[in-house]
This record gives C-alpha cells, sequence and structure tokens, in this order.
C-alpha cells in the first residue's frame, strides 16, 4: 500500500517539474499574432503623390513597423498581407488574419484629395462603422474601390458598389463585438501619432471599409498622411518620417498589448520592459501623463458622439462596466489645467486624473 503511494508521488514529481517547466516557457510562447497589411499593392498603385505611389509608402511603413514589433515582442508573431509589390484581393486580407487567429489587424495607407494644390494633411485611423460625414465616406469610397481591379468582383463582393453611397447602409446594421477594443487601439494610435510623432491630428474616425468589414478581432485602418499634400508626401517618404511614424505605432502597439497581457492574466516578461528601456526612444512611457476626464457612462459612445459636445478627440478608459471619458493628454501640470478650463463650461464636474504607461494611477 505504502510502496504504491510511493509510486503515485514519484510519478507526480516528474509530471509536476514539467508543469512548471510548461508554465515558464508559456510565458516566452508567442501568445499575440498581429496582422500587418500594407494597402495596395501590384497593379493597384493606391493614391499616387508627386513623387511616390500608395502602394510603395504602405509597404515601406509596414515592413519597418513589423521589424520594430518582432526586436520588442518576443511573445508577438508578425504577419504581413503582402511583403513585396504583389497585387493581393481585398477580401484575402481579413482571410489571412482569420486563418492566423490573429489578436489584432492593421492596415496601412495613405489619404489623397484630388485638389492637390490645397491638399490638407494630418493622420485619420479608422475604426469600422457607418460614416458621420462626407469626408469618411469619401475616404472609405476610395479605398473599397480597389475591388474593380479584382475578376467577378460584383459577385464576389455581392452587389456592393464601392462608389453608391447606399451601397454603405448595410454597415449601419452590423454588429461589431471588436468595436470597444478596436477604438481603444485607434486612440493609443492616434495619441502617438499626434503626442509622439507631432503630426497634424485629424482624429480616430468611422467609415464602411470593406477591408475591415470581414476580421474576425479588432481592426484599424491607418491613413498615414496625405500623399497628395507636398510636404507631408517628402516626410512619408523619407526614413525620418517612416522612423518616427513608426516609432509612435509601435508605442501605441506596446500599450495595447499591455493592456491585452493584464486582460488574460499573462504575466507581463521582463524581456519587453528591457527592450523598452534601452531603447534610444523608450518604448514603455513612465512619466506621468494627465487627462481631463469629463464623463462617466455605463455605454461606449462613437467617438464623434454629440454627448460629447463637440470635445474632439475623447478617449476613454474602462473602470468596472463604466467607460470613463476623457478629454487632452500632457505632462505637464500647466497645460492640463489650461485644457481642463476648456472643458469645465461644458462639463461643470471635469476633473484631472493621471496615467502612468497608458493606465490609470490613483
Ligand atoms: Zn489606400
Amino acid at each position: 500500500m505504502k510502496r504504491e503511494k510511493l509510486n503515485i508521488i514519484l510519478f507526480l514529481i516528474p509530471l509536476l517539474f514539467m508543469g512548471f517547466v510548461q508554465v515558464s516557457f508559456a510565458q516566452r510562447k508567442q501568445t499575440f499574432t498581429v496582422v500587418i497589411d500594407a494597402g495596395h499593392g501590384g497593379k493597384d498603385p493606391g493614391a499616387l503623390g508627386s513623387i511616390s505611389k500608395e502602394k510603395d509608402v504602405a509597404l515601406s511603413v509596414a515592413k519597418k513597423l513589423g521589424e520594430k514589433i518582432n526586436a520588442t515582442h518576443s511573445d508577438v508573431k508578425v504577419i504581413y498581407t503582402r511583403t513585396t509589390d504583389k497585387f493581393i484581393a481585398l477580401d484575402e486580407r481579413p482571410k489571412i488574419a482569420n486563418k492566423a487567429n490573429a489578436q489584432l489587424f492593421i492596415s496601412l495607407h495613405c489619404n489623397a484629395l484630388d485638389r492637390r494644390k490645397t491638399s490638407p494633411q494630418g493622420v485619420e485611423t479608422y475604426i469600422l462603422g457607418l460614416h458621420r460625414s462626407q469626408d469618411n465616406l469619401e475616404v472609405a469610397k476610395r479605398e473599397n474601390s480597389v475591388i474593380v481591379y479584382e475578376d467577378n468582383y460584383e459577385t464576389k463582393y455581392q452587389g456592393f458598389n464601392p462608389k453608391e453611397p447606399e451601397s454603405y447602409i448595410i454597415f449601419e446594421f452590423m454588429s461589431n463585438k471588436f468595436l470597444e477594443q478596436s477604438l481603444n487601439f485607434a486612440s493609443l494610435t492616434q495619441h502617438e501619432l499626434i503626442n509622439g510623432a507631432k503630426r497634424t491630428n485629424r482624429n480616430v474616425r468611422q467609415a464602411g471599409f470593406l477591408v475591415l468589414r470581414e476580421t474576425g478581432m479588432p481592426s484599424v485602418l491607418i491613413e498615414l498622411g496625405y500623399i497628395t499634400n507636398r510636404d507631408e508626401e517628402r516626410y512619408l517618404n523619407s526614413s525620418h518620417g517612416q522612423n518616427t511614424i513608426t516609432n509612435s505605432i509601435l508605442k501605441a502597439f506596446t500599450k495595447y498589448k499591455t493592456e491585452f497581457d493584464k486582460r488574460n492574466g499573462y504575466v507581463v516578461s521582463s524581456e519587453n520592459n528591457v527592450a523598452a528601456t534601452s531603447d534610444t526612444e523608450s518604448i514603455l512611457d513612465l512619466s506621468i501623463e494627465y487627462k481631463v476626464q469629463f464623463m462617466t457612462a455605463a455605454k461606449l459612445f462613437n467617438p464623434n458622439s454629440i454627448s460629447f459636445k463637440g470635445l474632439m478627440p475623447v478617449e476613454y478608459y474602462k473602470d468596472g462596466n463604466l467607460y470613463k471619458y476623457t478629454y487632452g493628454s500632457s505632462t505637464n501640470e500647466k497645460e492640463i489645467l489650461l485644457l481642463l478650463n476648456k472643458v469645465k463650461p461644458k462639463f461643470k464636474d471635469a476633473f484631472i486624473v493621471e496615467f502612468q504607461n497608458g493606465i490609470r494611477i490613483k
């Protein structure tokens, strides 16, 4: 009898060790897959600038971003929809992400306006939804129009006509269970591109992009800047510009991934932190960031909801089941007081909250 027990214990001991070994490996295992989608490619050049094509800018930025994620996150698997100048059907892109069971889909594009001389500049980060403005619809129309390069696009996309506003009704009745996380990543990205890369803020927006429609994960489409604006086109083609932009998206990604790990109970590997602090442009920001909190609600509003009384861009964080909405961000106490004074006439109970690395601290 005793011997049997001993046998069982002797049998269990190696199992226990195997268990430990597996746990420690699990922490380093790739637990997160991100798909980086360089828009357009091959016969589809995307928008045309005066010295470059959208497809080339998107590919170059996509590769740089992927390299940076690989270099700083050993637990992240990076998958590209393309790494060369080749044509990929629009519906293939989400399929690649779905097949890989990815946790995040980032589509990279450049904005364009025909009236070259008056082209604006700035970044817009899109999540899926029905457009609330003509501008947003125009961007979605242009990006969706690439399906005409595909054979049988009418049957393939069930009669969707990218140029007809009526076609976009389908986006109104879509339930999107990834809206909240998509909006979260979009807000982090926009925030970093504005505050880190100092790009002109054209806000987080919603529109009906076919490429985002079929993805089974949080997904965003970033319009990195206007290729039809001379200065911005030059910036988008420079290695300085591309490095600054990708550093900012990487910073947003790192924050998003840290939140993801916390939610899923993964141990934040110290390896990432070391990589972050040894990088010259520190990836994890340890300084205190101030924001103006002006509203708490049980529901998630659209980024351009009238409930925000014109405040743009608005961010939020979750506290239990509540959404806490904030406006503005600064590491400077005086600057945030100025912003608070701007918000007070609209929301008299607004106050300042502190964040560190994207997490609210008391
Ligand atoms: Zn595009």
